[in-house]
């Protein structure tokens, strides 16, 4: 007997590994006059996970409390672990722009301990992720945040030394690192910091991860 059902179920409820950033090796991150990165992220984290539940995403979350300390390298691994269909990582910047910025591993990079990843698969299916999700994302948050760009890790200070960043480098599964806002302008801050905006960002978030969900495995 032939069993198509168990192929259909397993082509169903993809599964998302939000990481709300911090505390890691990296430190608490950083902070506004308003709120903390650390507080920031993991208020949206928590507003986005139900959302995804309701389109029928499971949701793993890379931390049970908000200080938590989890390093980037095993924050890749809960991913891992979870058979993931994507990691979304979020964090907000500390720079002179504003706005909501994507960024996707574009090479293999190399961790300080040698480790060298993500392979080329993860890149490609990284990389159409984060075309798939950042428009969606930035269509959604018109009149609240400005567009900050879709990078790659290499622009960021860690992608730039090792190619890619750390939690890239260890995850088999496709990556995209959010910064949400840029924290340390005040116009950007008050977003973030009201509870309107955090609901207006996890909105877009949700929007913009089904989107990278619906593209095909490449
Ligand atoms: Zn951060």
């Amino acid at each position: 007997m032939f069993l198509p059902m168990l192929a259909a179920l397993a082509l169903s409820s993809p599964t998302v590994c939000i990481d709300p950033g911090h505390p890691s090796e990296v430190g608490n991150g950083t902070k506004g006059k308003l709120i903390t990165e650390l507080d920031a992220v993991w208020l949206v984290a928590l507003e986005l996970k139900p959302l995804l539940e309701a389109k029928g995403v499971k949701v793993v979350l890379t931390k049970a409390k908000k200080d938590e300390f989890v390093a980037n390298r095993r924050r890749a691994e809960i991913a891992n672990e979870s058979k993931a269909d994507l990691l979304l990582r979020l964090h907000c910047d500390a720079a002179s722009g504003s706005g909501l910025a994507t960024y996707y591993p574009s090479e293999v990079g190399t961790a300080k301990d040698g480790k060298k990843g993500p392979s080329e698969a993860v890149l490609r299916r990284s990389t159409a992720a984060a075309k798939a999700f950042h428009p969606v994302v930035i269509e959604r948050l018109k009149g609240t945040l400005p567009d900050y760009g879709l990078k790659t890790d290499k622009q960021t200070l860690i992608g730039s030394q090792q190619g890619a960043l750390t939690g890239s480098i260890y995850s088999e599964v496709p990556v995209l690192l959010v910064e949400l806002c840029v924290l340390t302008n005040p116009k950007d801050e008050a977003v973030i910091a009201s509870e309107a905006g955090r609901k207006k960002l996890a909105e877009a978030l949700a929007a913009g991860t089904l989107a990278a969900l619906a593209v095909k495995r490449g």
